[in-house]
């Protein structure tokens, strides 16, 4: 069965409580989707007064500990995310591995973690436009997704309930309003999805690869479309109902 498309708003350090009327109509919004997993990682303290009133969207984290609990001060749990009613998280994002040097290995213990507190995960990878002028871009995103994938029997687990994901990101069109080539996107997406199923085995062909970098309602649909593309992960336009509710029509369109 074809994977539905999984549409993810990630509000970085943006909101308040005030913002959550935006959430809410996204919320109301998602209500009339049947063919599309959307979802919404609102900053820390949003987080509990967005997961209890949302019903028709997934509310999820933006990062976590590796730990379970202890003396990490400013850092919170995934176990805590999922007490407070998060069920994913996203883990890796570009903006963490530049502004807290997260590494492959760091961003795979925390996607461990998470699949340990029983929430589903978004693991992001993405090149740097050097490291894509230099023609690396796709070892360099090979390297990522080898190293910070979570493995064994959890991950395996968690990919054939849907639960595992892969967000595609170059670092280059994040927030920039630069997209990359449709044709560029197939090619680094048959790679990623070649690389998990030599890591997961068949489990692997469950992972959904999502795109992200500056997806807005006007591209959303020639990306969406693209084959290897499973969703989106979309920062600036998911912090209004309507660029974000555009996105889900586009990716409802690109799955009938
Ligand atoms: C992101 O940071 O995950 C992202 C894709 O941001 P934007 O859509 O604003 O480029």
């Amino acid at each position: 069965m074809a994977q539905q498309p999984y549409i993810v708003g990630n509000w970085k350090m943006n909101g308040s409580r005030a913002m959550l009327a935006e959430a809410r109509a996204i919320d109301r919004g998602a209500h009339r989707v049947t063919t599309v997993q959307v979802a919404l990682a609102p900053p820390f303290p949003l987080i509990a007064l967005l997961a209890e009133e949302a019903s028709a969207i997934g509310v999820g984290g933006q990062d976590c500990h590796t730990a379970i609990k202890g003396a990490h001060t400013g850092d919170v749990s995934a176990a805590m995310l999922a007490d407070i009613g998060a069920g994913f998280v996203i883990v890796g994002h570009s903006e963490r591995r530049r502004d807290h040097d997260e590494t492959d290995a760091l961003v795979r213990e925390k996607a461990q973690a998470a699949l340990a507190a029983g929430i589903g995960v978004i693991v992001c990878v993405g090149e740097t436009l050097a490291e894509r002028d230099g023609g690396h871009a796709e070892t360099v995103v090979g390297r990522q997704v080898t190293g910070s994938l979570p493995l064994g029997d959890a991950a395996i687990e968690a990919a054939l309930h849907g639960n595992l994901s892969i967000a595609y990101e170059p670092v280059w069109a994040i927030g920039t309003g630069r997209v990359a080539a449709v044709a560029d996107v197939i090619a680094m997406h048959a790679a990623i999805g070649a690389r998990v199923t030599d890591l997961l085995g068949e489990a692997g062909s469950k992972v959904r690869i999502l795109y992200g970098g500056s997806v807005n309602g006007d591209n959303a649909a020639e990306l969406l479309a693209a084959p290897g593309v499973t969703g989106a992960l979309v920062g600036g336009a998911s912090l209004a109902a309507e660029t974000f509710l555009a996105i889900v029509g586009a990716a409802i369109k690109a799955n009938s």
